[in-house]
């Protein structure tokens, strides 16, 4: 059969390709536990279910919904975007629905990119961001987020400065997924500075805005920063607050052209976000209940990440504390240098995922990640087999 050119530059998805792993482990008999993907393992609060199923029965919410998103989503996110982060007057034109931020970094790419346009990352970074700018023929040139720069890469400096002058768009992922870092607001202003200097687009993927640990990290919008609505789009999503991985939907949020841009490929590709469900959402930002539930949920991942870090810091694992996000970085054991290879072998032998760190980016070899959203009653279990088999390393090597 003959397919695509392109398709030989789309990688199977990371976890598609975990999976595959996981089913040999199983096939051979081992029980597998799974530290890998994020997605959280809780449901989300039985209040917004029930809005869900109000806006399910009520009749005229089930034709086609507006390509741009439903209104009534997008005025209460301006009152989110105003209560949380202080910025202030978003109109409709700021805001456009996405089916989860997935979708929307993935298209912004066709609006945004043309070939040879070199693009600033993180790396290591959310698979998307590269995989999708690769696919546009974009020049993809990546930042350390490392501890060599402390997780906070200057654009300006030499290790991104070869290609970089050349710079027409930047990502910038604040809690940052891998390694959970937050970044200053120091830092943050300097990176919309930067991007106004050059005439940068930035993106700001900011899918963990609301699972932090500990006032000090609360996460900040790029669009606070004087100027950055002249030449920022920032993707929020209900995915991993919410606890609703499954529910597809998110909103683009800022500058009217970039958000009227990935109007314009959305409204070609696909058909929006069913509307019980954003209108579910809409009233959920707005109800009494819902930063309560924030905190709530927030305090039962800082439980799980106390209980991890613990765990971990007895086996020897070097561990990067996240200010934020659902996911620990840890440092391979020492004399390890291929996280492919290691975690491999870690669940052929225990049956446990974890991600590899390469697969996140060059920057990431050396490193793995463990994800917090696996159920409590399973991290022990899941943490003894990383327990057994360094133990069985360390008395091989
Ligand atoms: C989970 C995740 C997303 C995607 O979330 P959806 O809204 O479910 O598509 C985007 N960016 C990062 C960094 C994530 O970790």
């Amino acid at each position: 059969m003959r397919l695509a050119k392109r398709l030989e530059q789309l990688p199977p998805y990371l976890f598609a390709r975990i999976d595959a792993a996981r089913e040999k482990a199983q096939a051979k008999g081992l029980e597998t536990v799974s530290m890998g993907i994020g997605d959280p393992d809780r449901d989300p609060p039985l209040w917004i279910r029930e809005l869900l199923c109000e806006e399910v029965m009520r009749s005229g919410n089930h034709r086609y919904p507006s390509y741009k998103g439903n209104p009534k989503l997008h005025d209460s996110a301006a009152r989110y975007m105003e209560r949380r982060f202080g910025v202030q007057g978003l109109g409709r034109q700021h805001f456009v629905t996405t089916i989860g931020s997935k979708e929307g970094l993935a298209n912004l790419v066709t609006a945004v990119i043309n070939p040879d346009d070199c693009i600033l990352m993180p790396d290591p970074m959310y698979p998307v961001f590269g995989t999708m700018a690769r696919l546009a023929g974009a020049d993809v040139v990546t930042m350390p987020v490392h501890p060599s720069t402390k997780f906070m890469p200057d654009p300006r400096s030499e290790v991104c400065q070869d290609r970089a002058n050349r710079a027409r768009v930047m990502y910038v992922n604040y809690p940052h997924n891998p390694t959970g870092q937050v970044a200053t607001r120091e830092y943050l202003k300097s990176l919309v500075d930067f991007a106004r200097e050059r005439n940068i687009i930035l993106v700001s993927d900011l899918a963990y805005s609301e699972v932090f640990y500990g006032e000090e990290n609360r996460p900040a919008s790029l669009l606070e920063f004087p100027g950055a609505l002249d030449c920022t789009i920032e993707f929020h999503s209900f995915s991993k607050s919410f606890n609703m991985t499954g529910w597809r939907c998110g909103f683009a949020v800022g500058n009217p052209e970039l958000i009227s841009a990935l109007h314009t490929v959305k409204s070609n590709m696909d058909s929006g976000v069913f509307n019980a469900i954003q209108l579910a959402m809409a009233r959920a930002l707005d109800d009494p209940r819902c930063e309560p539930f924030l905190e709530e949920n927030r305090a039962h991942y800082l439980k799980r990440l106390d209980r991890v870090c613990g765990l971990l810091g007895d086996m020897g694992v070097k561990i990067y504390r996240p200010g934020a996000s659902i996911f620990v970085w840890c440092d391979l054991p020492a004399g390890e240098t291929d996280s492919f290879d290691w975690c491999g072998r870690l669940l052929d032998t225990t049956g446990l995922v974890v991600s590899p760190g390469a697969a996140y980016g060059h920057f990431g070899e050396g490193f793995f990640r463990v994800s917090l959203s696996t159920p409590d009653e399973l991290i022990d279990k899941a943490l003894g087999k990383l327990a057994t088999f360094l133990k069985s390393n360390a008395a091989s090597a």
